[in-house]
């Protein structure tokens, strides 16, 4: 199956089907004088290898590997493999391919954005939640002081999704992709929404996940293809996120993962939604679907609501130290307000006796 994915400076084709990866010459244009794959230790030993053979007709094939998880999206590893680039003497007409997780393809999506002022890359996601990172145009490495900090726009020429690389993904990271599923369908959906709310994801099977696949790509690109730059709608995506960078920068990043931190803040989300503002969000079912799935929502009694907007105000899309949330007047209907600090706290505190 396929999505073209729209943008100001080309259109691309998201790709999603089983063992893609051994097929990777029949879906690169060919013409490239040499092509560099990136990926992290971990992706390295399920699938590097068959990403190169396929490739081995292509063109040269050289591969740099960075260490597994989110220390790597640095401005130092960004510069160990700007060397790679020139030592290997990449030229304009060179491919770099992103093959792992959000941070691959952020990481090697800001190489080849800067790289001789910008080089073709093709995002190879190999995780659930690099369904929303692979599409849209966002790369960037973090810096100390904050996720994300130096980045830019540059779109991927293609987007190889193969679905038999989430085979190997942890139970978390399951948990963390579908953080973003969800995220994807309250959006968009009130009907796939309640069909996600119902199921399990230990039973998932490979079609429904690909299926869920697809449609999360559907919205985001939709979204993206209108509002490239976030200038309007593209906030909307921020949905469930305001909490959830809260949480990831009062716990540090690793004590629990991005998509798991969405699944919390979205459950906030719908408390403000219903009780300030009069919708009827299935809030239940909601803690029951994160409860039977393992999210870590107990995470509600470690942090401390004053802390909590604190941060919020510190996070870069925060203007003016107003708190902005994007809530739901309905399942696939978002809008953007401004919450009051003390209404923030009162319902946080709510939530968490909720939970607790
Ligand atoms: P990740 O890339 O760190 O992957 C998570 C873990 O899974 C890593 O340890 C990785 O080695 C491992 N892994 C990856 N693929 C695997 C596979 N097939 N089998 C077994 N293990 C595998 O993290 P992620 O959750 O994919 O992405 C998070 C990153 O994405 C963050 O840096 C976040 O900022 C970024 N992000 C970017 C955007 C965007 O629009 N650019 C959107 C959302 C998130
Ligand atoms: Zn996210």
């Amino acid at each position: 199956a396929s999505v073209t994915v729209r943008s100001s400076s080309h259109d691309y084709e998201v790709l999603i089907g089983k063992g893609l990866r051994r097929n990777l010459g029949e879906v690169i244009s060919s013409g490239y004088t040499s092509i560099l794959v990136i990926t992290d230790s971990t992706v390295q030993d399920y699938y590097l290898q068959d990403v190169q053979e396929s490739l081995a007709e292509a063109a040269p094939v050289f591969s740099a590997v960075v260490p597994a998880g989110e220390s790597s999206k640095s401005m130092g590893r960004y510069e160990d493999l700007l060397d790679r680039c020139v030592e290997l003497k990449l030229d304009r007409n060179s491919l770099i391919i992103a093959l792992g997780g959000g941070m691959i393809g952020d990481l090697a999506g800001f190489v080849a954005s800067t790289y001789l002022r910008g080089i073709d890359y093709i995002q190879m996601p190999t995780t659930i939640l690099a369904h929303d990172s692979s599409v849209g145009g966002k790369v960037a490495i973090n810096h100390p002081k904050g996720k994300n900090l130096i980045g830019s726009f540059y779109h991927p020429v293609k987007v190889i999704y193969d679905m038999e690389t989430i085979e190997t993904l942890p139970e978390s990271e399951i948990r963390s992709g579908y953080g973003e599923v969800i995220k994807h369908a309250f959006l968009s959906d009130a009907e796939w929404a309640h069909r996600l709310l119902k199921g399990k994801l230990s039973e998932l099977s490979v079609d429904q996940l690909e299926n869920d696949l697809m449609r999360g790509i559907q919205v985001k690109a939709s979204i993206v293809e209108k509002d490239e730059r976030e200038a309007g709608i593209r906030k909307y995506l921020n949905l469930g996120h305001t909490l959830a960078h809260a949480i990831e920068a009062e716990l540090g990043y690793g004590e629990i993962t991005h998509g798991e931190a969405v699944a919390v803040g979205l459950l906030l989300m719908m408390k403000l939604s219903n009780d300030l503002k009069g919708a009827e969000l299935p809030l239940q079912d909601y803690k029951e679907w994160l409860i039977r799935n393992h999210y870590p929502i107990s995470v509600l009694n470690r942090i401390h609501p004053e802390q909590m907007v604190e941060k919020m105000k510190l996070d870069k899309k925060t203007l003016r130290q107003k708190i902005n949330f994007v809530l739901l007047h309905e399942l696939s209907d978002p809008y953007v307000v401004e919450i009051e600090e003390n209404q923030l706290v009162e319902h946080m505190s709510l939530l968490m006796n909720e939970v607790s």
